[in-house]
């Protein structure tokens, strides 16, 4: 089976319509560690593809917030007034969807789907001790999560651990492994273009992709939407 991992879709249209272009042939099912809505401009849109595409989806701190699932006061400024523009717009359907979606993690076919960590679903993963200090709450030896929107990863061995730089992993279950396929919507680690990754089961391999949309159009659309500049600006430079 070929997973395709998708995470921090952040209501990114143009992003998420390239990145299923550029997969196309090359997965069987989706699956998505959150963050489907919140900073872009097209919620209802992010939603109606996860809705009707992804086989798993579990909620994200921005999805939360949307519907009212936890407090703004936690968001600076500018995430709190997209979560706000989100919460308005979303249609009533599609808020009653996000507001049911699963905490992880969610286990799939022997690997499991987080947003944060295994741990926290809030929490951020950055360095290698993050990710030790989370290896308690792991059940199955490889991981998927989000929320950082950096790509790459941890390999967790009990004689040394190390950082994964996106490539093509092979995986296996002597080793703790934590991947995230980057953000589709809203990338920051330095390069703007859309994140995602393919698990195949039968070879065991991760691998990492990026793919060029029309950030113009995601950027045009946040300002027409009233959303602050700044969220449509940072796309360019992929922080
Ligand atoms: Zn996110």
């Amino acid at each position: 089976m070929r997973y395709l991992i998708l995470s921090d879709i952040h209501a990114n249209r143009a992003a998420l319509d390239a990145v299923i272009a550029a997969a196309r042939g090359h997965y069987d099912v989706i699956l998505n560690c959150g963050d489907v809505v919140g900073y872009g401009p097209d919620p209802n849109y992010a939603v109606a593809f996860c809705r009707e595409l992804c086989r798993h989806t579990i909620r994200g701190n921005h999805d939360k917030a949307a519907v009212g699932l936890t407090e703004l006061e936690w968001f600076n400024p500018v995430a709190r007034t997209s979560a706000l523009w989100t919460g308005g717009v979303l249609t009533m359907e599609n808020a009653d969807w996000i507001a049911a979606l699963p905490q992880g993690p969610q286990e799939v076919d022997g690997f499991s789907l987080v947003h944060g960590s295994p741990v926290d679903e809030d929490e951020y993963m950055v360095d290698l001790s993050d990710a030790e200090a989370a290896a308690s709450g792991a059940h199955t030896s490889l991981l998927f999560f989000g929320h950082t929107h950096l790509q790459g990863g941890f390999q967790l061995h009990r004689s040394g651990s190390r950082m994964i730089r996106p490539a093509i992993i092979t995986v296996d279950d002597g080793s703790l492994w934590f991947m995230n396929p980057g953000s589709v919507g809203q990338p920051r680690d330095g390069d703007p273009r859309a994140g995602w990754a393919v698990y195949e089961s039968a070879s065991r391999t991760v691998a990492y992709h990026r793919t060029e949309y029309d950030i113009d159009d995601t950027y045009h659309r946040i300002v027409d939407a009233g959303l602050p500049e700044v969220l449509g600006l940072r796309l360019y430079r992929g922080i």
